[in-house]
């Protein structure tokens, strides 16, 4: 992808991928390599490795792998010439002018940016609401009803919509036509007089920030009885809600210190808990958790405390998010924070009434997901069979879930016990269900890279490394037709044609002319601990394939022979059999 001579090829020339992708994974040196959790795939052991010489990165879990570039466009979801530029900044290489964009993409990086704009103009809009009108000033009443004083308000950007209807619509609309500010989401068209107004009115706004810090979107919280209580942005192009976790951009630092998140339901609870100083929380900003959220998350931990809002809804949404952690393998705890006198309490209401202290404490005692599923179940009226049946229908899909055998089966014996079921009948029903559910369950990437034998993957390793006698070996390889039919052919094959070109072997070049699972089991080969190659070493492995390579004719010699050919056929057969019987015996 990188042309020589190119601002991509310089820069990936200057870029260090082990600082690119330190970036985004906790790496370790581990021998000759980097090693670190993958963040393509869930797992709790490292099996993503990144290698600083070679410059690519491969994961022999799931299989992907490649170059600085093919990792950030994966990671940020962008394509290459933006990749390309990402890196640059992040190497600290200057970034020539956008010439070499194509109109498209400098097109949707302009409206992008724009509507960046856009959102920094109506944060300092609404806040100058807040602050400055009588509206705004019945707005920080109410704030300040809820404990949020001058301080919190600017730390979380807190504003304020107006009532008018088109008070941010006229403010924008002398700077931005009319497409770009419906676009944007913060104004909206009537749809029978096609009339636009604002979005967001008579409310507290929210700024919601990704993960850079950049404002994208806003979330708004009614002053009166308007409905809906809450309202977000809609999706825009620079905001997706299932992308973004509120707090995030803040959190950061503190998930990676403290390894352990507060995952809450809405902004309120997020900034009521970020207040108390507790600054590892993140908020979903809506009651169902998505997977790229998770996928987010899972970049700075893999520990969470879900603290849903305790209503039904909440409840829901917890045993939904659980589903979805567990199948990323998260280490999961519950916090039910306990009704104050007969209301139920969200973490904000918990923490203005009960204080800081109280909340760390309940934090710190949070049980493991699986205390509270049982719990949930326990609710249930066990009395009848019915009623157990149900019970254990609300648990399976949990258990279901847990990727971990022995997890799981510790799991049957607990519900067993506190349900006081039967647990054979009960361990019968499990797997029975996980018969039923095989069909969807995701396939493991296939172990292709064990079917390569050992002499191959060192010949393949010489080809890719040996500068001194590469050429030789791949003309040697090619003359005798040494890899037909090898399971390894492919990636022989590609090796010996850069080999003969007389020029570098790039293993991302190879990578890239080969079929997925070719290329798997490249980088895999690439990995693995290795000496430096001699020529004798590459002459035994040779020889070696020259052995395989006759033990396969004389299979299929000993075949046609059995299959009672003519006469002069035969006669023709058993002196191939002779010769490579011969050539065999002198070989061992
Ligand atoms: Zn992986």
């Amino acid at each position: 992808m990188a042309e020589a001579g190119s601002f991509a090829d310089r820069v990936k020339q200057q870029a260090d991928i082990v600082r690119v992708v330190g970036e985004y994974v906790r790496l370790k040196k581990s021998g000759q390599n980097f090693t670190g959790l993958c963040p393509f795939h869930a797992e709790k052991s490292p099996s993503f490795a990144v290698h600083p010489t070679k410059q690519i990165y491969h994961c022999f879990g799931c299989g992907v792998g490649g170059d600085v570039f093919k990792f950030v466009m994966e990671m940020e979801k962008c394509a290459f010439p933006e990749a390309i530029r990402i890196v640059a900044e992040k190497c600290g290489i200057a970034v020539p002018r956008q010439k070499e964009r194509s109109p498209e993409e400098r097109k949707e990086n302009q409206q992008r940016s724009v509507l960046v704009e856009m959102h920094r103009e109506a944060q300092t809009f609404f806040v100058k609401q807040l602050e400055g009108t009588l509206e705004g000033k019945a707005a920080r009443a109410y704030l300040e009803d809820r404990g949020l004083d001058k301080d919190a308000i600017s730390q979380f950007g807190i504003g304020y919509a107006p009532s008018g209807g088109d008070a941010l619509l006229r403010h924008l609309k002398s700077k931005y036509n009319e497409k770009l500010l419906v676009e944007s989401g913060l104004v909206s068209r009537d749809q029978s007089a096609g009339r636009l107004f604002d979005r967001f009115r008579r409310r507290i706004t929210f700024p919601i920030a990704n993960e850079s810090g950049k404002i994208v979107a806003f979330g708004a919280r009614a002053l009166g009885d308007d409905m809906p209580k809450y309202l977000n942005s809609p999706e825009t192009p620079i905001y997706s809600k299932s992308n973004v976790l509120y707090h995030m951009d803040r959190a950061k630092d503190a998930l990676r210190r403290q390894d352990f998140a507060i995952l809450v339901e809405g902004y309120m609870d997020a900034i009521a808990v970020a207040r108390a100083g507790i600054s590892n929380v993140v908020a979903s900003c809506g009651t169902s958790l998505a997977e790229p959220q998770i996928k987010l998350l899972g970049r700075f931990t893999r520990r969470v405390v879900v603290n849903y809002d305790p209503d039904n809804a909440g409840q829901t949404a917890t045993e939904r998010s659980l589903s979805l952690l567990l199948e990323q393998d998260f280490e999961v705890r519950v916090l039910a924070l306990p009704p104050i006198g007969n209301k139920k309490a969200d973490p904000d209401l918990f923490i203005r009434e009960r204080g800081k202290d109280e909340y760390l404490k309940l934090l710190k005692e949070a049980p493991p997901y699986v205390d509270y599923l049982i719990a949930r179940a326990r609710q249930m009226d066990l009395t009848t069979g019915e009623g157990k049946l149900r019970a254990v229908n609300f648990l399976l899909p949990y258990v279901q879930r847990i990727p971990n055998r022995i997890l799981r089966s510790e799991w049957a014996t607990r519900i067993a016990q506190q349900l006081r079921l039967d647990e054979p009948v009960l361990r019968a029903a499990l797997s029975k269900a996980a018969s039923e559910r095989r069909g969807e369950v995701k396939t493991q990437p296939e172990l292709v890279g064990r079917a390569a034998k050992p002499v191959e993957r060192r010949l393949i390793r010489m080809l890719a490394e040996a500068e001194g006698f590469r050429l030789e070996l791949a003309k040697h390889l090619q003359n005798a037709h040494l890899y037909h039919g090898l399971e390894t052919e492919k990636i022989f094959a590609a090796l010996v044609i850069a080999s003969l070109s007389g020029q570098p072997v790039l293993a991302t070049e190879v990578g890239a002319v080969l079929e997925d699972r070719d290329r798997r089991l490249l980088f895999e080969i690439l990995f693995e601990e290795a000496n430096e190659p001699t020529w004798e070493e590459a002459m035994s492995c040779i020889e070696a394939l020259q052995n395989r390579q006759a033990e396969r004719e004389l299979a299929d010699v000993q075949r046609s022979i059995e299959a009672n050919p003519a006469a002069p056929e035969l006669r023709g057969l058993l002196e191939k059999k002779q010769e490579l019987m011969r050539r065999l015996a002198a070989a061992r």
